[in-house]
């Protein structure tokens, strides 16, 4: 046995240790003072990260958000300037003040924003601060001939840069169709055989550009041109059977962030195919089990046992159980498509 698969054999065990004593309450009193460290001063660890402000703003004020804890409008209004002093002068926000603009950044920023509430969107000064129109140049700057879009200024190109870039202009209510030629295209030579889709044509199928693939069409409005239901098959299959986690590819172990990604996708397939109970395709109790005893920790949540909690894994647990959706978590709604807390 090689020591790769020892380790996997190992997790697994470990993940079936803990489902022994299955956990079914959602500790909020734990998690709300996790976050909020989040939006204070950055802990330690996180200072390197400085690069990623507008994410973990972005995750921290939508696990909030959605675990219903009201965040003071003084505070809304320190995160927004916090979120405002990332903007680059070239459009968009880097992950950082004074730092090169980024479309995954950008995507992270505007959502963090929006997760704020109506209050912050629908103020007419907003508009004014996030210069709208040098972002747009930023993002139409980005794309390529072939549909696709690079991230940043002669970054890599794949389906993530285009995902981020639509959902930006979708969040800010602007016509997608101009920035949309050849990218339906560009999509759909992105599935592959398994069902899924990989970051770029060729690349293997992955719960994560699978969801960046759907959500992009289903802005687009261009969803019934695929593949659906070998789609939804395979988002479906990266459900373990025995434990319930979801997995980011074929054959590999379980990971808590994932829930998100694969229900996300099987939400906005399931509305196209119209399959009313997504029950039918997944395991959702099963599911929702794995990310309370294996993910949830007494502060945050993690990737799997044994593993330190992170503001990342926190908020794609709880938006993956915002999707699932059962009642006795009490959690606010996280839109599936765009990723971010849709006010009530
Ligand atoms: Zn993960």
């Amino acid at each position: 046995m090689t020591e790769k698969s020892m380790t996997l054999k190992t997790e697994k065990e470990m993940m079936e240790k803990y489902l022994s004593e299955p956990c079914t309450t959602l500790c909020k009193d734990g998690h709300v003072p996790y976050l909020l460290s989040g939006l204070a001063e950055l802990p330690l660890e996180y200072t390197q990260l400085d690069a990623a402000r507008p994410w973990i703003l972005y995750w921290c004020v939508c696990s909030l958000s959605v675990l219903g804890h009201t965040i003071p409008g003084e505070q809304k209004t320190a995160i927004l300037n916090s979120i405002l002093e990332c903007k680059s002068p070239r459009g968009g926000f880097g992950g950082g003040p004074g730092q090169d603009p980024h479309l995954a950044t950008t995507y992270a920023a505007v959502a963090a924003i929006f997760s704020l509430g109506r209050q912050i969107t629908e103020s007419p000064e907003l508009r004014e601060k996030l210069e709208i129109e040098k972002l747009v140049g930023f993002i139409k700057k980005m794309k390529q001939e072939n549909g696709s879009y690079v991230v940043c200024d002669g970054g890599e190109c794949d389906v993530r840069g285009l995902y981020c870039a639509l959902a930006v202009l979708s969040l800010l209510e602007i016509d997608t169709e101009p920035f949309a030629e050849n990218t339906v295209k560009y999509i759909k030579s992105c599935q592959t055989y398994e069902g899924g889709f990989g970051c770029f044509p060729g690349d293997e199928a992955h719960s994560g550009h699978t969801f960046c693939c759907v959500s992009a069409l289903k802005i687009l409005n261009s969803l019934d041109g695929i593949d659906a239901r070998a789609a939804l098959r395979y988002s479906a299959q990266n459900q373990d059977t025995a434990t319930g986690g979801m997995c980011g590819r074929t054959n590999k172990l379980e990971d808590g962030c994932y829930s998100f990604w694969g229900v996300a996708a099987i939400k906005t397939l399931c509305g196209l195919l119209e399959i009313e109970n997504m029950d039918t395709v997944l395991d959702t109790e099963k599911l929702r089990v794995f990310i309370l005893t294996c993910c949830q920790t007494g502060g945050g949540f993690r990737d799997k046992p044994e593993m330190k909690p992170d503001f990342y894994h926190t908020f794609y647990c709880l938006a993956g159980l915002s999707l699932i959706g059962n009642k006795s978590d009490g959690l606010g709604r996280i839109d599936a498509v765009h990723g971010t807390f849709r006010a009530p």
